[in-house]
């Protein structure tokens, strides 16, 4: 049996195997408790949570897909892409993401001595409390480090404040390639899916070339409807994957209930007539 259209499908959400706040295993729950049928669990730069997201989801009934956020730097800037459907056990991607992750902690304490500058200290110690897996420390520990300072209230001022691009605590940070990024996921058997496009701060021109570039490299997919699109953004990037015939997929992007503006499962369907990035995913 082909899944049908109508599932509550949401093929990207966080763990703390990078910077989500629950465990694989807690997420499963929460994703069934929230009406989700299909789910994958997508850590930046990280498959070590898989196995016991793919045990979980087994035992509450939940079908779940083995994915992953890859980050590349394209024209200078931080680009996301999603894989999904992976064999999380490939060699390839297995060596690509850890060739990826290697830089994280050098880039934290280039970040902490950035934020030392403005003030505030111990950040590299401090965010670090927060990652339950170092070698995946993000920003988004860093942002929960100055929280707990009670500089701002939330994650998301704090980015404004100190951490997005041009900001004190902003260290630029070469990732991987889009060639690479689109390469390993296909050497493990899956889909590669262009994450959040209206996040990017591309013009249209750029982020046209980006596509064209994704495309020409065999790329599949691309988010349409993502915790960080707006809802002109779902009609807007609708008619992107339409125009360069890409599969849309769907995904909250959740974080933790208190930082991220959509739960799992929560945000609403695909626009009609777009093609799935699960069209021909056989049910378990
Ligand atoms: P990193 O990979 O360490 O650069 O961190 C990237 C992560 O930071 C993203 O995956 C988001 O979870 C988070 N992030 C980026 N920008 C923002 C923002 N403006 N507000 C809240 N979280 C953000
Ligand atoms: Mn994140
Ligand atoms: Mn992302
Ligand atoms: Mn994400």
């Amino acid at each position: 049996m082909v899944l049908a259209s109508m599932l509550n499908v949401d093929l990207h959400c966080h763990s703390h195997f990078s910077d989500g706040v629950f465990a694989p295993a807690e997420l499963a729950v929460r994703a069934q408790a929230q009406g989700v049928d299909v789910w994958a669990l997508t850590d930046h730069d990280e498959i070590g949570g898989i196995p016991e997201a793919r045990k979980s989801a087994s035992e509450v009934g939940l079908k779940f897909i083995a994915g992953v956020e890859i980050s590349i730097t394209w024209a200078n800037k931080t680009v996301h892409i999603v894989g999904l459907n992976i064999d999380e056990n490939s060699t390839e991607l297995r060596q690509g993401l850890a060739s990826i992750k290697s830089g994280r902690s050098e880039r934290g304490q280039e970040m902490a001595a950035e934020l030392a500058k403005v003030g505030i200290h111990g950040a590299y110690e401090g965010a670090v409390k927060y990652a339950d897996h170092p070698a995946s420390l993000s920003r988004t520990h860093f942002a929960r480090y100055i929280v707990e300072l009670g500089l701002h209230d939330t994650v998301g001022e704090v980015f404004r404040h100190y951490l997005a691009e041009g900001k004190p605590g902003f260290v630029p940070h070469p990732w991987g390639t889009l060639a690479n990024a689109v390469k390993w996921i296909h050497a493990a058997g899956g889909r590669a899916v262009v994450a959040h496009p209206g996040r990017y701060d591309f013009n249209q021109l750029a982020l046209n070339a980006m596509l064209d570039e994704f495309c020409s490299l065999g790329g599949e997919g691309i988010e349409v409807v993502t915790g960080s699109h707006t809802p002109d953004q779902y009609q807007e990037f609708a008619k992107v994957a339409q125009h360069y015939g890409l599969l849309a997929s769907r995904g909250s992007d959740f974080h933790g209930p208190e930082e991220s503006n959509y739960d799992l499962g929560s945000l609403p369907p695909l626009p009609a007539g777009l093609k799935t990035i699960w069209h021909d995913w056989h049910s378990a």
